[in-house]
């Protein structure tokens, strides 16, 4: 079983996207298990501080080392094997070539997520993979951590219904986008489905679908 370890400030973020649809099934069907380590635990002093001031001046908070220091800790007691991916805006633009090449390892893996203004890089000498969603910068790791780990554990053999429905998606050839598809009713407010798909033609199908596939840029 594939262990998923998320360290976040905001694990109730999480709980909702991991607890439905497919990832609920995942877990369900013992495919893969998830676990939320909240930062918040490993803060330091009293008030559990887990942020501070950036050496050298500028604007907002960073994570201090210690508590991510001690979180990687406890999230690589539970799985010694997990590698440690950071979620920063810096690391190599995810794709679903390397989602499904995550989804046939057999390890673990372990997010971090950032936040504020980021964390003390001093966290990069744990880290095995820096990851970013695209050139856009989110509040915090978390929404980057959700679309990684749902794009991985789809292409899980036995997560998807049909394994097929992952074979012929967008991207799996690493570049096509899918065809239009359509379902009932055949006419909708002078909306028609394409004539050859209610032919029962397969090959005509065929045809027309791979005609109206697209190339991504
Ligand atoms: N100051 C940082 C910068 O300019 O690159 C942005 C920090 S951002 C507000 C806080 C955190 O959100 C980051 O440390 C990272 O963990 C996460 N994040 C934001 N955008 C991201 C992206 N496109 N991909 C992955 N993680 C992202």
């Amino acid at each position: 079983m594939k262990k998923f370890q998320v360290i976040t400030l905001f694990p109730e973020m999480l709980e909702g996207v991991l607890n439905s649809s497919m990832m609920w099934k995942a877990q369900k069907e013992g495919l893969v298990s998830f676990e939320l380590i909240n930062l918040r635990e490993f803060g330091v002093g009293p008030r559990q501080q887990v942020d501070d001031t950036p050496y050298g001046g500028g604007d907002g908070m960073l994570l201090r080392p210690e508590p991510l220091f001690a979180a990687v800790k406890k999230a690589k007691q539970n799985d010694p094997t997990a590698k440690v991916v950071l979620m920063t805006p810096r690391g190599e633009r995810w794709k679903q070539s390397v989602a499904r090449e995550w989804s046939q390892v057999d390890h673990g893996y372990i997010f971090i997520c950032g936040r504020y203004e980021g964390y003390d890089e001093r966290i990069v000498t744990l880290v095995d993979k820096q990851v970013s969603i695209g050139d856009y910068v989110l509040t915090g790791g978390e929404i980057p951590a959700m679309a990684i780990i749902d794009s991985v554990v789809r292409l899980i053999p036995g997560v998807l219904g049909g394994e097929a429905s992952a074979e012929i998606e967008s991207f799996s050839d690493g570049e096509t986008l899918e065809f239009p598809q359509y379902t009932k009713p055949a006419e909708f407010e002078d909306l028609r489905v394409p004539d050859v798909l209610l032919s029962g033609n397969h090959a005509e199908i065929a045809k027309w679908r791979q005609e109206n596939s697209l190339k991504s840029d």
